[in-house]
Formats: C-alpha cells, structure tokens, sequence
C-alpha cells in the first residue's frame, strides 16, 4: 500500500478562523502552505454568534488589520449591520461591532484562500503528528497519507474528540453536525501534550416568518457605518442595514428551566467539559443570577439571504421539547419555528502554558498553535492568535526572530500572554478589563501601534505603512500647533462656549487648553480656530484623543516604562530553578512548569511573589558579575 507523500514548509491544521489567518500568514510571506479542514464548505464558519467585533474583541480585530490580518477586510465586505459599542464612555472602551451575513463571511474568505499564491487548501482529517527528536517533520491525515513540513500550526478549534449535547441526546460530531477530528487529540497525547477538555455552547437558531417583532424593540445600525479595515475606504461601507431586535427572558422562561435543570447535560453531570465564565448558558444565568426578572435576549439575522435568525442571550443545552417551551414563552417567541436546537459541545484543546509567547510549543520545536485549541473562545481571539502563529511558524522556517507582542503594544499581547502565564481552566475570552494599559490600546490607534511591525514582519505593504508614518507626522505637527495657538476671550468664543455650557473665559488660553475641557472637542471648535488645517479625519480623531487624554495618556507611559524594565530582563530557556535557592518552594515549582522567557512574565505567574521576583533580580545580577 503505497501512500501519498508532499513537502511543504508550512502546514496548518484547521480553516477556521485562527487557521486561515495563519495559513494567510505563511503563503503571503512567500513559503509553500497547505491549509486542512475537515470540510472545505466550513472555511471561516461561524457556528455560533453572527457578529465580528464587540467589546474588546473589536480592538482584536483592528490589530489583526494592522498587522497585515484578513479578518477586517473579510467583515467590512460581508457585514450586514455595524454598531459602535459604549461610545457614552471613553474613547478606550469604544468598540466596533458588526453583524456577519454568514454565508457571504465564509465565502469571501474561501475565495481569498483560492486566490493567494503559495497557498494549497486540502479537505482531509490530520490524525497524526510527525515528530523526531522533539522537531516536528509533518502530519498524517486518516488515508495515510503525510505531508512534510518545515512547521506545523495547529488551529483544531472546537473539533477534536467534540461531541455535542441537548437533553440526553449525544451526537459526536463538530459543529453543525460537521465531521468531528477523533485521532489527532491521541497523537498528541502520545508527543507528551498536556490537554484539556472544553466546552461552549449556543442558542437554536429560528425561523424569522414565527416571529412576531412588534413585541420587540427594534435595534438599528449606526449611520454613518466606520469600517474594521484601515484599508476600506469609508464610503464603501454605507449600505442599507438590517436590525436586530431586542426582547427578554420572564419569570415563567425561568421556572420552565428551573423545573428542567436535571434533564439539562449540564446539570446532570453528561457535559464533563469546562465552559466559558463570561458567555453563561441561560440555564447557567437563570441558576447564578436568580434574583434577576429578565434577561436580554437579541434576534439576530443570521444573514441576508436566509430566514435564520441567531437567538442571542439564549444558548442551551436543554433537551429539545424544553428548548420549544423556553423559547416561546419569550415576548415575540411566542410561535416561534426552531430551525437548529442550541446545543453545547465539548471537544479537546491544549494547556497553552506549553507554549512560548511566539505560540511555538516549548517540547516540539517548529510546532505552533492558534485559537480555541490554545484555550480560548470567539472567533476574534482565534483569528489574532492564527496570525501570530502564522507569522512565526513563517519566521522559523525562514530562521528570522519570532514575533512576540507584549502587554503594552496590544490587545493581542495581553491574549497571549495571559494564554501562556496564567492558569487558564475554562475559555478564555477577551475583556477591556484585562489590558492594563487599555487607555493607550485603543481601537481607534491600532494602525498607528502595530502597522511597523506588520510592515517589519511582510506583512503590510510599504505604500500603506508610509501612510500611517505620514499620519503621525500630521497629528504630531497638528497637536504641536494647537499647544500654541492662543485664544483670547473675546465675544465669538464667549458665544460659543455659552452655546456648549462650558464655563466663559476669563483670560486668554490655548486651543488645547479648551479641547481639555470635557463638553468641548477638536471638531466643536474649529470656528474659532483660523488657520486649522485641512485633515482626514481619522488624524483629527488622533488630535482630539490625544490631546484631551494627554495627562492620562502620560501617565499610562510612565507605567509602560516601568512594565518594560522587567520584560527585558531576559530569563535562561530550559533553567532550573532549583538552584536559586531562596526561591520560595511553590515559586520554584511555577517556574519550573512555565519557564517564562524574562522577568515581566515570571511576576505574572500565579504563586509568584514580588518578593521571589526580587530574588530572581539578585540572581541574575550576580550570574551577569560573575560573567
Ligand atoms: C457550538 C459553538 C458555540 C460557540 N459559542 C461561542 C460563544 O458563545 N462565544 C464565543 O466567543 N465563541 C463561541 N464559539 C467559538 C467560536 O466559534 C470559536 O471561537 C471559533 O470558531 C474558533 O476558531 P478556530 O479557528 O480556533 O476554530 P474553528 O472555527 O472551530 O475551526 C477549526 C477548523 O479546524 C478544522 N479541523 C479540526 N481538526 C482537524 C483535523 N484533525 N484535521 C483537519 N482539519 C481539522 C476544522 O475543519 C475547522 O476548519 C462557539 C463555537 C461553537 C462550535
């Protein structure tokens, strides 16, 4: 039996949002690429919410942009309703939020595939990994057939083992009744991969013609639309949008789950996966939240082109006549047609403190992994981390430097660093609150943080970063002339700061004095500002943030400053902390499993002390004099 052999340099498993960003990666920076998935009509498939971005996962999405990603462009094409979320707060927790058609989604980023160079899609289930010597050399997939290459990225998301669960049924497939990945989970066993066992889960999907939207609130899109992409052209993206509506859960929807729990999965004890703390089940919220009357629930088209719609609020995995009578004792539900059940899944993923911060695994080199099989939940965090690994496995095979973001280049730096540092049990999703440095992590200046870097890595194309470079320039001459102007108080801007209820001036300012001032901005007081400039107005943007955020701003890099001196103090690979000797027993042992690559990893380690951190500092600082 003689069995199909190829080369490649980069071979990543899985086409699912991690996946294609690392196979994008890889074929865009030149090498030979094979993608696989376990059926080619899933590519980029969104199995559960028909959203990209929201809060926190918007700023993913505009990194990823910046860095030279595709999932950006892939939404502003096939969006069909764009929000942006807490704009009644500051500008760091200012998150945008689309609504995917999903099939034009998936479609779009199928063709991109088939269109770029390099790049070799391959439907086919990888059950085996190739390894000699602790170094990966290539997979096997089911028909026995290898494929060898220089670096492997993993992308297996919510595949491996998975099974999916409502009431007592079980059925062991992937989502939508996809084929599930049975063999690669033993492989890795086998090459001394720690795993663990996840779940997730999602609402039924219903039948817009049995709903009855007059009992709901309609939830419009924004006008005018503001894109992902800092490559779409903004006039592109104002199209007719569809709505979302608003309704809620009562407390007769809370006494049908309440009397039915025990023939929940969850609450029977069937599920043995851990689920995610921040996308609670409605069976989950209705027992932990029971004080609460009502919870939202949001109907959301699943796409233009279909009657689906997406039940936001409501995922479960109560048995099916339970799912009917929870549904349509919801305002507007009340007749409601279920197209899919909810149901919750399990399936395998990895531990990632196994892996470095280039998301290489520590044990097998030439071995990255990406997305919801490192750990983590939502289509944003997966596709951040695919192109981080894509970008590096690319990097290996070229034999360049990895590409590690710290906590206060990016959102994607706090991803991955919490993935590999801290003790993870159940999905990880992103949240603003996790970024410390969150006030200089804006949505809004993603292509001024990272463009350099994407650009650096081949990933952006020179015209494009020369523009971002020119960007600068612009806001930093625009803040510097503003610092100057002088605005006396004479009647037009008493007038004017009358019309903005802002306290009247009693002597002369600065224009950026007035920008300062809570109720005023940039834009409002171009009329008293003579000689302002012609600008784009994402540079005014810059202006006016940068400007009325400027003592908080300063403040913030000062705390980066300090951040950054412990995250270059470079840590021994492979060390053994036994040998530091005043080490407290428990911080040896952490550090010993994590072996962090500096000090700013370590002192985020669970069980590591700032004294243990101190020690660590004297250690280091007599093995530097004994050198
Ligand atoms: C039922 C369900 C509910 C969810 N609920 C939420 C939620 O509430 N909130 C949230 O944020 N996220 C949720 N998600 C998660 C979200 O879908 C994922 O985060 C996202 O899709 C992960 O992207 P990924 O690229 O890591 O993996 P996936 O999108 O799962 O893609 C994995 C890819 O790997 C391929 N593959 C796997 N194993 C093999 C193999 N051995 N050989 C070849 N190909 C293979 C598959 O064909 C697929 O192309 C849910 C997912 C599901 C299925």
């Amino acid at each position: 039996m003689s069995y199909v052999t190829e080369e490649y340099d980069v071979c990543v498993v899985g086409a699912g949002h991690a996946g294609c960003e690392a196979a994008l990666a890889s074929a865009r920076l030149g090498l030979n690429t094979i993608i696989f998935t376990v059926s080619v009509e899933s590519i980029a498939l969104m199995p559960c919410n028909p959203n990209i971005g929201g809060s926190s996962k918007g700023h993913l999405v505009r990194e990823i942009d910046a860095l030279g990603g595709q999932m950006g462009i892939n939404i502003d094409a096939a969006f069909i309703q764009s929000k942006m979320l807490n704009v009644s707060k500051g500008p760091a927790v200012h998150s945008l939020r689309a609504q995917a058609d999903k099939a034009k989604y998936t479609s779009l980023m199928r063709q991109t595939l088939e269109n770029t160079e390099h790049l070799t899609i391959r439907q086919a289930e990888v059950t085996e990994l190739i390894v000699e010597n602790g170094e990966i050399k290539g997979v096997k997939t089911f028909s026995g057939a290898s494929y060898h290459a220089k670096a492997v990225v993993l992308c297996t998301g919510t595949y491996l083992k998975s099974r999916c669960l409502y009431g007592d049924v079980i059925n062991h497939t992937g989502p939508n009744g996809l084929q599930s990945a049975d063999y690669l989970s033993d492989s890795l066993k086998e090459n001394g991969v720690e795993l663990f066992r996840f779940k997730t889960g999602t609402p039924a999907r219903i039948d817009r013609r049995s709903v009855d939207f007059d009992k709901m609130e309609e939830q419009k899109g924004d006008e005018p639309v503001v894109p992902f992409s800092f490559t779409t052209n903004p006039q592109q993206v104002q199209i007719e949008q569809v709505s979302c509506w608003l309704t809620y859960t009562n407390t007769k929807t809370h006494e049908i789950i309440r009397k039915n729990l025990d023939r929940s999965p969850l609450y029977s004890g069937m599920i043995e996966g851990t689920g995610p703390r921040y996308c609670p089940s409605i069976e989950d919220k209705v027992v932990k939240f029971c004080d609460k009357e009502r919870h939202q629930v949001f109907i959301e088209p699943e796409g233009l082109y279909t009657n689906e719609m997406y039940v936001g609020g409501m995922s479960s995995s109560l048995p099916e006549d339970v799912q009917y009578e929870m549904y349509r004792s919801v305002a507007g539900l009340e007749h409601v047609k279920i197209v899919r059940n909810a149901y919750a899944i399990e399936y395998d993923c990895i531990n990632p403190r196994q892996l470095y911060p280039s998301l290489e695994f520590k044990k097998i080199k030439g071995l990255f992994s990406g997305g919801q099989f490192n750990g983590s939940s939502g289509y944003e965090e997966a596709a951040a981390q695919g192109l981080v690994a894509g970008i590096n496995a690319a990097m290996f095979v070229k034999g360049k430097e990895p590409l590690v973001l710290d906590r206060s280049t990016s959102y994607i730096g706090v991803l991955i660093d919490d993935l590999v540092t801290k003790d993870n049990h159940e999905p990880y999703r992103m949240m603003t609150s996790r970024a410390e440095y969150r006030l200089l992590l804006r949505q809004d200046n993603a292509d001024l943080r990272l463009s350099k870097i994407g650009y650096e890595a081949g990933l952006i194309a020179k015209e494009r970063y020369d523009w971002v470079v020119e960007k600068e320039r612009l806001i930093e001459r625009e803040i510097e002339r503003i610092q100057h102007v002088r605005i006396g108080a004479n009647a037009d801007v008493q007038a004017l700061l009358e019309r903005q209820n802002s306290t009247p001036l009693k002597t002369g300012t600065t224009l950026a004095e007035l920008i300062r001032r809570p109720e005023l901005s940039y834009e409002l007081l171009k009329e008293i500002d003579a000689d302002r400039p012609e600008l784009p107005e994402d540079v005014k943007e810059q202006v006016n943030i940068n400007v009325k955020y400027d003592g908080y701003i300063k403040r913030q890099l000062k705390q980066v400053k300090e951040f950054k001196k412990l995250e270059n103090k470079k840590l021994p690979e492979h060390f053994d902390y036994n040998q530091v000797k005043s080490l407290r027993i428990e911080a040896k042992q952490k550090l010993n499993l994590c072996q962090p690559i500096n000090v700013g990893q370590a002192s985020r380690i669970s069980g590591v002390s700032p004294a243990d951190i101190s020690v660590l500092l004297v250690y280091l600082e007599q093995m530097r004099q004994k050198r």
